[in-house]
C-alpha cells in the first residue's frame, strides 16, 4: 500500500487535502471564468499576504529562482549596481543571477548561521550607491532569519529598492511591505503556502513598478514583467499559457492562509518551531543557527555525539518523516528540518515520536519521553 511520508525539508511542504482537490479539479480554459475568478482572487488574497496596500502582485509558472530572476531584471538595469546581504546560499544565487546577466553588485556575507548586522548595511550604503537591496529572508541552508525589518528602516532614507527573497518565509514569518516599506518580496509555492512546486510569485511596490516602466526595454522576455501586468490586470487576456491548475490551487492555498488569520498563522509557526527545537534539544541535538537568528520557519540542528547522519535520516524516513541533510561544510554534521506551511500540531507530535523511535532503534540513550513532553509544552501551554 502506498504510504505518504510527512515531508519535513525546507520545501516542498506538505499539502493539505483542499489544495490537492482543487489541483484535480478537470482542466479549464486558461482564460475561462474560473480561471479568470480564482486568479484574479489570488492576486488580491497574496497582496494582504504581504501587507501590501499598493502595487502590483503576480503569479507565473516557474519557482522561486524564476522569482529572483524576474526580481533582479525588472528593477536593475545593465548599467546600475546592487549589494545582496546573504546569511548563506541564496544569497549567492543572486549574485550569480546578477553575474549571468552581466550586472554589477556586491556581497555582504555573514558567516553561516548568523546574518549580516544592519551596521554593516549602513557603512556599506555610507560609501557606495545601489539601485537595490536584495536579502534572504531565511536562509535555507543555514536557518538564518535575517532583521528585515531593521534593513528596512534603514534602507527608508536611501534611494535604493529594498528586496526580500521571501521563499522560506512569505506566508510563515510576518513581511509587512507597505509600513516596513518593501519594494519587492518575491516567493513561490512550494514552501509556507504548501502548494505543489510551478509558480514564481512576487509583489511589487508602487515605487518597484515606476523604476521597471522608466526602465524601457530589458534584456528578458518571459521574465519581463510588462508583458505580463495586462494579465495580471485582466487574466482573460492572453500572454503565455499560465498553469491553470497549479495557479487555481495556490489560490486555494491563499483561501486556507487568510481563513487561519495572518496573526494566527505567525503564532502557530512559531510554536512549532519552538516545539521542533526544544524537543531535539531535550534529546541531545543543537542549534547549529545562532540563538539570535532562529526562524520560525525551519531548523539546522546539530547531532549529537554518536548519532550518524546517513542511518538518522534514512531510519527516520522508514518512520514516515522526510528531513534533508547538511549543505556544503556543515553536510553530514546537521540535518534541516523544514516546519513551514499548513502543518498541524498532531503531525508535529507524530514527527516527535518519530524522532524518538528512530533514536531508540540506532542505541542512542536519552531520557524516553522527553522530547514529546518539550514539543507539547511549547504547542499547549
Ligand atoms: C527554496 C529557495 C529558493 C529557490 O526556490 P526554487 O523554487 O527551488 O527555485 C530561493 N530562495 C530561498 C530563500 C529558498 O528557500
Amino acid at each position: 500500500m502506498y504510504q505518504e511520508k510527512l515531508l519535513l525539508i525546507p520545501g516542498p511542504t506538505p499539502v493539505h487535502p483542499r489544495i490537492v482537490h482543487s489541483l484535480s479539479q478537470p482542466i479549464v480554459s486558461h482564460v475561462s471564468p474560473p480561471m479568470v475568478k480564482d486568479l484574479k482572487e489570488a492576486l488580491v488574497n497574496l497582496k494582504e499576504i504581504v501587507f501590501c496596500d499598493r502595487g502590483e502582485a503576480f503569479i507565473v509558472a516557474g519557482a522561486g529562482t524564476l522569482a529572483m530572476e524576474m526580481a533582479l531584471l525588472n528593477t536593475v538595469k545593465q548599467d546600475e549596481r546592487f549589494l545582496v546581504l546573504s546569511q548563506g546560499f541564496f544569497g549567492q544565487r543572486m549574485a550569480d543571477i546578477g553575474e549571468s546577466f552581466g550586472i554589477a553588485h556586491d556581497v555582504l556575507q555573514s558567516p553561516w548561521g548568523e546574518v549580516v548586522r544592519p551596521e554593516q548595511l549602513e557603512e556599506q550604503l555610507a560609501a557606495h550607491d545601489y539601485a537595490a537591496v536584495v536579502s534572504t529572508h531565511v536562509d535555507t541552508a543555514t536557518g538564518a532569519c535575517a532583521p528585515v525589518k531593521a534593513y528596512a528602516d534603514i534602507l527608508k532614507g536611501s534611494d535604493s529598492l529594498y528586496v526580500i527573497d521571501g521563499v522560506c518565509a512569505t506566508g510563515g514569518i510576518e513581511e509587512r511591505m507597505t509600513e516596513w516599506g518593501v519594494d519587492v518580496i518575491l516567493t513561490a509555492a512550494q514552501k509556507c503556502f504548501g502548494t505543489p512546486p510551478g509558480l514564481a510569485i512576487l509583489v511589487l511596490s508602487e515605487a518597484a513598478m515606476a523604476k521597471r516602466q522608466g526602465m524601457g526595454s530589458i534584456p528578458a522576455y518571459y521574465s519581463d514583467l510588462l508583458r505580463w501586468l495586462p494579465i495580471m490586470k485582466d487574466p482573460a487576456k492572453y500572454f503565455s499559457t499560465p498553469c491553470v491548475n497549479e495557479i487555481r490551487a495556490f489560490a486555494e492555498a491563499c483561501r486556507i492562509v487568510l481563513e487561519e488569520g495572518m496573526e494566527e498563522r505567525f503564532v502557530r509557526h512559531h510554536r512549532i518551531a519552538l516545539a521542533f527545537r526544544t524537543a531535539l534539544e531535550a534529546l541531545g541535538f543543537q542549534s547549529f543557527t545562532h540563538t539570535e537568528n532562529l526562524s520560525d520557519t525551519l531548523s539546522v540542528m546539530a547531532y549529537p555525539g554518536g548519532v550518524e547522519d546517513a542511518a538518522f535520516r534514512s531510519t527516520l524516513a522508514e518512520k514516515g518523516v522526510i528531513v534533508a541533510g547538511g549543505l556544503g561544510e556543515v553536510a553530514g554534521k546537521v540535518f534541516r528540518m523544514g516546519h513551514m506551511g499548513n502543518l498541524s500540531f498532531a503531525q508535529v507530535e507524530f514527527a516527535v515520536a518519530a524522532l524518538e523511535d528512530t533514536l531508540t532503534e540506532l542505541g542512542y540513550a536519552f531520557e524516553p519521553r522527553a522530547g514529546l513532553a518539550a514539543a507539547k509544552k511549547a504547542l499547549f501551554e
